[in-house]
């Protein structure tokens, strides 16, 4: 059998293979029918609670008051009653390990009752608490084995919901995750804790402006870029099937260079399943909004309408859910990996950052009047000096092996964290700033609220470039990872600002605000100290630029290139000292963040790495062996028949294959000196000196092989398969 037989397979049953059908339509069931259908939510609570139980629930989901069980009970009743009614026979606790993934506990309702029978029951505490065995989820040693109890929490922020399968729905109920002595082994513990914090400092400044009151949540909108190629493809590819990313693979003769992907028409069958994930979205109460085609042929873009950060999460968490669950139906795999194919544009999570209450409004949106624009001034400086002081953070919550081959690739932003400002806001900043200094020749502005100058609206400004754009209204952090959980860097966004904002707000209870004259002045020193301390993090330019990377340099800015860089900010004492004062991670539960991610890096390489070495011997040296013995033959029986030909093909073949058994052997070696690194941190180091870069040798060897072995001979479906046969 020649090794293209399952690329061959592969493509004639694409080929064969009618479109699938939903098994619904938008005339007798339209979209307005089956919003939110699945979610237990506050409409479906106040119709299905006794008024008090209603009153005193919606008390704890909006002011974060202890639920009582009496409470939880007649919820958990209810909850059961309304999940039977849609088909459940189970409920779930769902939680959100420090993998990054989704992990659920199933439970069945039912109970033999004694006589032979079976009854339902979900009482509150079985609602409120749930105890998975969960010893198997990293937790960066804050638990042993041996004391392996860990607990999920009812959050009751966050609505419960149904998911459906073809046999049967289950009621699942978003949890906290944590420890027996209460840390946190989860990424939503911290995401409430920070959003707490975040409401706390905010509320200090919004005084000054008599916009305080109603709780301020940070808010999130997560764009979402992902990959659809054909699960016969996925699955004649070993290293998709177990890494998510190709290992080896020339880039495609055609690649993106005509720019005609991006925003094209989308193909029939993708737009099949687009229709259908937004379908089960909207079942699931998540506002998605925007469909397009990326940049990269076969790449895609899905994003909702923001929500709070917290739900966002749990939205977004379920969106990546939905994408994979659709595709298979769809005969197509989602690869949400971050740079699944290398010289093509990887895949980044836009997660656009805002914060605000329905008494306040949006508070990164320049208002109308000169109040809310001295308003607007201060939070936004609070970002600029949270952004500056904190940068590596920022660069250390989006970090993982696989991000890592995006960011600073020239399609994503650089590893220099900076923020984009947009010209004309540049402008007003500098020259409030420079306002009361008369060296500065920017001097055209005196100080004070009513005339702080107006600021544009949406100024419309783009830059793409940028890791943290301001785009109008929001914050875009666009070095988030397309595979990685959101709560990360919403935790660190929120507990930045919290921190910059309690700094805004001793800054103004220690300065004269008594008329509105004085609150402007103190808004414009305010504005000038951030600027002056601070406004270095700021960027306007071409972020992909050499001239930046040599100017940020300059200018100071850490330019953190890998994660084996990037996460020994976690062990910074101002960041230690930054959670622990916002009550957002201990000391301890920081120190497990930075040992479960360090391992995750270490160990997503060291599969990759295996992966190398045996897809090298076990498929392409046998490809390569044989179509050398093809040409020998051929030119031994050219030979007999006293014809000489060129041997250079055949010269080349037995070059690389050489090479490619050299640096198989090399990287075999190396692997094997891995256990002899002292600690997790010169580990991390040994993977990203030695361990990649060998890894990158051996492909090289492999991808020049593949454009001279003859195609009946190659075993792995090509990138210009995969990405547009569809
Ligand atoms: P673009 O691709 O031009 O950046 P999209 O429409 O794809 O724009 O995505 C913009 C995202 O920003 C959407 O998810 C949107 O809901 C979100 N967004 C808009 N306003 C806010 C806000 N105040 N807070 C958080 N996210 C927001
Ligand atoms: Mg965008």
């Amino acid at each position: 059998m020649s090794g293209n037989t399952v690329r061959l397979n592969a493509i004639s049953s694409i080929i064969a293979t009618p479109p699938v059908k939903a098994g619904f339509d938008y005339v007798n069931s339209p979209t307005s029918e089956v919003w939110g259908k699945n979610v237990f939510s506050l409409n479906q609570m106040a119709q299905r609670l006794p008024k008090g139980v209603f009153k005193s629930l919606k008390k704890t989901i909006t002011s974060g008051e202890p639920l009582d069980l009496s409470t939880a009970d007649a919820v958990a009743e209810a909850m059961k009653t309304w999940a039977i009614s849609k088909g459940a026979t189970h409920y779930a606790h769902v939680f959100y390990p420090l993998t990054g993934l989704t992990a659920e506990k199933h439970d069945s309702f039912y109970d033999p009752d004694g006589d032979g029978d079976t009854i339902a029951t979900f009482s509150g505490s079985a609602l409120v608490q749930g105890e998975p065995d969960g010893s198997s989820f990293p937790n960066g040693g804050i638990r042993q084995t041996n004391q392996a109890r860990g607990y999920t929490i009812w959050d009751v922020t966050s609505p419960a919901y149904i998911t459906e399968n073809p046999n049967g729905t289950t009621l699942c109920i978003p949890t906290a995750f944590v420890s027996w002595t209460g840390e946190s082994l989860d990424k939503k513990t911290p995401v409430l804790r920070s959003m707490q914090a975040l409401n706390e400092q905010t509320q200090r400044v919004l005084k000054f402006f008599g916009t305080d009151g109603a709780f301020v949540s940070s808010t999130a909108g997560a764009e979402q870029e992902y990959f659809l190629i054909d699960d016969n493809f996925f699955y004649a590819r070993p290293d998709l099937l177990a890494c998510g990313r190709t290992l080896f693979g020339s880039p495609p003769p055609k690649g993106q260079e005509f720019d005609d992907h991006y925003f094209g028409a989308i193909p029939e069958r993708v737009q099949a399943f687009m229709f259908e994930v937004e379908r089960e979205c909207f079942k699931l109460g998540i506002p998605t909004k925007t469909r397009h085609n990326e940049v990269a042929p076969g790449q895609y873009e899905i994003a909702p309408v923001f929500e709070f950060a917290n739900v966002a999460t749990d939205h977004q968490q379920l969106v990546m859910t939905t994408l994979k669950k659709v595709a298979t139906k769809y005969g197509m795999t989602a690869l949400m990996h971050e740079k699944p194919f290398a010289g093509v544009n990887g895949s980044g999570k836009h997660v656009n950052f805002s914060m605000g209450s329905s008494d306040s409004g949006n508070l990164f949106d320049p208002g109308d009047t000169p109040a809310e624009n001295a308003q607007f001034l201060v939070f936004c400086c609070a970002m600029i000096s949270a952004v500056y002081k904190h940068s590596k953070l920022l660069r250390a919550v989006v970090a993982s092996a696989s991000n890592d081959h995006r960011l600073g690739a020239n399609e994503a932003p650089p590893a220099i964290i900076s923020i984009f400002l947009g010209d004309e806001l540049n402008e007003i900043m500098q020259s409030i700033a420079y306002a009361g200094d008369v060296k500065s020749k920017k001097t055209t502005l005196s100080v004070g609220v009513d005339v702080l100058p107006p600021i544009p609206m949406h100024s419309g400004d783009r830059n793409r470039t940028s890791p943290m754009a301001f785009t109008g209204n929001r914050f875009e952090f666009r070095a988030v990872g397309s595979n990685q959980s959101i709560a990360g860097p919403m935790v660190a966004m929120n507990t930045i600002m919290a921190e910059a904002l309690d700094e805004a707000a001793t800054f103004l209870e220690n300065t004269d605000t008594s008329t509105t004259e004085k609150l402007g002045e103190a808004v414009a020193k305010y504005v000038g100290k951030v600027w002056a301390n601070c406004s270095s993090v700021v960027f306007n330019g071409d972020g992909y630029s050499d001239a930046w990377h040599e100017e940020a340099a300059h200018r100071g800015l850490p330019n953190l290139r890998t994660t084996a860089d990037a996460l020994d900010a976690l062990k910074e004492q101002k960041v230690t000292d930054l959670f622990s004062k916002y009550g957002v991670l201990s000391e301890r539960e920081i120190d497990s963040r930075y040992e479960v991610y360090a391992e995750q890096y270490i160990a997503t390489v060291n599969v990759e790495s295996n992966l190398v070495v045996e897809m090298a011997k076990t498929m392409i040296f046998p490809a390569a062996i044989r179509y050398q013995g093809e040409l020998a033959n051929s030119l031994a029986n050219l030979k007999a028949i006293g014809i000489e030909t060129d041997h250079g093909t055949i010269s080349q073949l037995t070059d690389l294959i050489k090479k490619l058994q050299d640096s198989v052997g090399e990287l075999e070696t190396m692997k094997d000196g891995e256990h002899n690194c002292a600690d997790v941190a010169a580990h991390c180091m040994f993977v990203k000196d030695e361990i990649l870069p060998k890894m990158l040798e051996v492909r090289s060897y492999v991808d020049a092989l593949e454009e001279i072995v003859a195609d009946d001979h190659w075993p792995l479906p090509t990138f210009q398969e995969m990405l547009y046969i569809k």
